[in-house]
C-alpha cells in the first residue's frame, strides 16, 4: 500500500490515488504505442482521442447542454482574467464585476486594463467572509457580461445559487468548485477554472463556453488570446498541454464512476459536514472564518483565539503528517482545502487532530 499525506492543499491538491496508479501503468508505455503520451504528437490519432474524450466526458457530466463548446487552454485562471475582457469586452460596454474576495479582486483588476467595468455587488464591508446577495442584481443597459467567482479559494465562501442576468452573458470563475456538485448550465454562458484543483495537475484550463461567446473574437487582438482561434481549431492551435489533458481525462473517469456530479456532492457535503461539525461544536475554540451561509464546501476557513495558537496549530498538524492547513498568507487563520479528490479518511483524521489539540490547548 502506498502511504499517502493527508494531503489539504489549496491547489495544486490532492488527486484520487485510483488516477495516479493507472496513470504509473501507462506512464512509460501508453496502450502499446512504446512511447508515454509526452512523447506523441498532437496530431497523432492516439492523443486525439483522449483529447476529445476528455471535452466529451465533461459536457456528459455537465449533463450535454445544448450549443457548448470546451476549450483547454494554458497560462491558468490568471490567463484567463485577461482573456475574458480582451474577448467579450467592447468599446461603450461594461464588465459588471461582484466583488467576493481574493480572486474576484484579481479579475476584477484584470478587467480594468483592458476596458471599462462596473462592480455590481460587493462585501467588502464585511471583509469578503459573507457574500453579497445577489437576488436583485441592478445592471447597467451597457453591461457586457457579468463575472462571478463561484468559490473564493482564500475566504472560503461559496455561492450556493448563481443569479439570473437575463440576456447578459454570466461568467463563472469556478476554478476551486467545478464539477463538485451538480450544475445546472442553462444559466451561465461561461465557466473557466484552472485544472489544479478538482480536474487534475496544473497546466490545463477548461472553458466551457457557449458556442456563440467564442465563435467570433475582435480581429485587432493577437490570434493566439482569441476565443475564435482555439474554437476553430479545436484547442489544437498549438501544443495543447497533452499529459494534464490526459490526467483530467482520467479524473473525469474517476467522477463517473463514483456515481458523476451527484455522487461527488454527496461525498463533498459529508466532508465538508464532518469538518464544521467539528468546528461548530469546539465550544468556540475553532471559529469558521466565514458566515454559516456563505460557507463553502471546498475551502474550510477557521481561526483559533491567537496567532501564536494557530501557529502551534500548523506545526502540530505537520508534525502529525497533516499538509497544508496554514491558511493563506493574505488572510491568516486556517484552511482545510477538501476538493474532490481528498478522502473522507484524511477529513476524519484531521477532525480527530482537531479535538486532540483542543484537549491539549483548550
Ligand atoms: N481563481 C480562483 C478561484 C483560484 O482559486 C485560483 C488559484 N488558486 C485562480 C483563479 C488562479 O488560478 P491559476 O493559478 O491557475 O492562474
Amino acid at each position: 500500500m502506498t502511504k499517502r499525506a493527508y494531503n489539504f492543499n489549496a491547489g495544486p491538491a490532492a488527486l484520487p490515488l485510483e488516477v495516479l496508479e493507472r496513470a504509473q501503468k501507462e506512464f512509460v508505455d501508453y496502450q502499446n504505442t512504446g512511447m508515454s503520451i509526452m512523447e506523441m504528437s498532437h496530431r497523432g490519432a492516439v492523443y486525439e482521442k483522449v483529447h476529445s474524450e476528455a471535452q466529451d466526458r465533461l459536457l456528459s457530466l455537465l449533463g450535454n447542454p445544448e450549443g457548448y463548446k470546451v476549450l483547454f487552454l494554458q497560462g491558468g485562471a490568471s490567463t484567463q482574467f485577461a482573456m475574458i475582457p480582451m474577448n467579450l469586452l467592447s468599446e461603450g460596454k461594461t464588465a459588471g464585476f461582484v466583488a467576493t474576495g481574493s480572486w474576484a479582486s484579481k479579475a476584477l483588476s484584470e478587467a480594468k486594463l483592458v476596458g471599462d467595468t462596473t462592480v455590481v455587488a460587493s462585501s467588502e464591508e464585511d471583509k469578503y467572509m459573507k457574500l453579497p446577495d445577489l437576488s436583485q442584481l441592478d445592471l447597467p443597459a451597457n453591461t457586457a457580461y457579468v463575472h462571478i467567482t463561484s468559490n473564493e479559494t482564500i475566504e472560503g465562501v461559496q455561492f450556493s445559487k448563481f443569479p439570473d442576468t437575463g440576456d447578459i452573458p454570466l461568467v463563472v470563475d469556478m476554478s476551486s468548485d467545478i464539477l463538485s456538485r451538480p450544475l445546472d448550465m442553462s444559466k451561465l454562458d461561461m465557466v473557466y477554472a484552472g485544472a489544479q484543483k478538482n480536474l487534475g495537475p496544473s497546466g490545463v484550463t477548461v472553458i466551457i463556453a457557449k458556442e456563440e461567446l467564442i465563435n467570433e473574437s475582435p480581429k485587432h487582438i493577437p490570434s493566439i488570446f482569441r476565443y475564435s482561434t482555439h474554437a476553430k481549431n479545436n484547442s489544437l492551435y498549438n501544443t495543447p498541454p497533452a499529459f494534464s489533458i490526459y490526467m483530467v481525462n482520467e479524473v473525469l473517469k474517476w467522477i463517473e464512476e463514483k456515481g458523476g456530479l451527484e455522487g461527488i456532492q454527496r461525498e463533498n457535503e459529508a466532508k465538508a459536514t464532518l469538518i464544521y461539525d467539528a468546528i461548530d461544536n469546539s465550544n468556540g475554540f475553532y471559529k469558521g472564518a466565514a458566515e454559516l451561509e456563505s460557507r463553502s464546501i471546498m475551502n474550510v476557513t477557521f481561526r483559533l483565539a491567537s496567532e501564536e495558537l494557530e501557529k502551534a496549530f500548523v506545526k502540530a498538524s505537520e508534525e502529525a503528517g497533516f499538509i497544508g492547513l496554514k491558511g493563506h498568507r493574505s488572510v491568516g487563520g486556517l484552511r482545510a482545502s477538501i476538493y474532490n479528490a481528498v478522502p473522507y479518511e484524511s477529513c476524519n483524521a484531521l477532525v480527530e487532530f482537531m479535538k486532540e489539540f483542543q484537549s491539549k490547548n483548550g
